[in-house]
């Protein structure tokens, strides 16, 4: 199973860093590769196998779905 990816940032020295924990351990702490306790999630939005759905750029028009799977 693979496990969602978030990127971190630590405040001290600056460094960016990825951990791959589960998405309900996404909040907690995580100490830099230095130690550093003082980290801020960044939002890299990494989705793996997710269903994120963002509703991505699909035409500016309307009306047109087939393509998607919806038409048959
Ligand atoms: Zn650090």
């Amino acid at each position: 199973m693979a496990m969602p990816r978030y990127e971190y940032r630590c405040r001290p020295c600056g460094t960016t860093f990825e951990l791959d924990r589960p998405m309900a351990e996404s909040s907690a702490p995580a100490a830099c590769p230095d130690g550093h306790q003082d980290t801020v999630k960044l939002l890299s939005a990494v989705a793996v196998g997710g269903t994120a759905a963002a509703p991505g750029p699909s035409g500016g028009g309307g009306g047109g779905c087939c393509g998607g799977g919806c038409c048959g």
